[in-house]
């Protein structure tokens, strides 16, 4: 009897792991989604308040993705999304965290780490991006944009900045970084 206990205990706590890992992550990419991310974003800015630490965001949106889509079909476009997840997962340290921010667009957090750093780490992961050729639709390319954190800013303003960096990336004619100096 008891050992049946221990059977069912263990399984509640494997079915709540599962769907704990479910709640922080998309479905398609299996990389956090958006709720998650902002929850993490909250602690980090609080931690960054307290100790004086630094973090920046790259946020990146897939060029003229709506092509491949129409081209291909949406079922490679949902490939297209898993095989840019894989490679630019291979950029991304073991303390950063990586999120489907939309549709195909991704952004990261990068801990004690500047814009310097950070627009270096983003630009490597444009010309990776832009030299690889992915299954059936060959190269795809991404806009980004990179800023960090500004003490006692909130959490919005700091995302429509980096928001506004992609937009700019896309004006100036996509397949480009666009950093901000704080
Ligand atoms: P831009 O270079 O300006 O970013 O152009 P775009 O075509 O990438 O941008 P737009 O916002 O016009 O289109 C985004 C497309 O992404 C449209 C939408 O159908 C597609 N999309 C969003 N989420 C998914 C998804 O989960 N799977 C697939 N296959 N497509 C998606
Ligand atoms: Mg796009
Ligand atoms: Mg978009």
């Amino acid at each position: 009897r008891l050992c049946g206990i221990n059977i069912d205990i263990s399984k509640r706590k494997k079915l709540e792991a599962e769907l704990q890992a479910l709640a922080m992550t998309d479905v398609l990419t299996g990389i956090y989604n958006r709720r998650y991310f902002t929850q993490l974003l909250e602690k980090e800015m609080k931690r960054s308040q307290r100790y004086q630490t630094s973090f920046s965001l790259v946020m990146f949106d897939i060029d003229h993705f709506k092509q491949v889509n129409d081209t291909y079909g949406h079922d490679v476009g949902d490939l297209v999304l898993k095989e840019v997840v894989s490679l630019i997962k291979t950029r991304i340290r073991k303390t950063d965290f990586f999120a489907r921010w939309g549709g195909e667009e991704f952004i990261i957090l990068l801990l004690n780490t500047s814009y310097e750093q950070a627009a270096i780490l983003a630009e490597s992961m444009r010309e990776l991006l832009q030299n690889t050729s992915l299954p059936q639709v060959g190269r795809v390319t991404a806009s980004f944009g990179v800023s960090s954190y500004q003490a006692n800013e909130s959490i919005d303003a700091l995302l429509k900045r980096v928001d506004d960096l992609v937009y700019q990336a896309k004006r100036n004619g996509r397949n480009c970084v666009r950093v901000d100096r704080y």
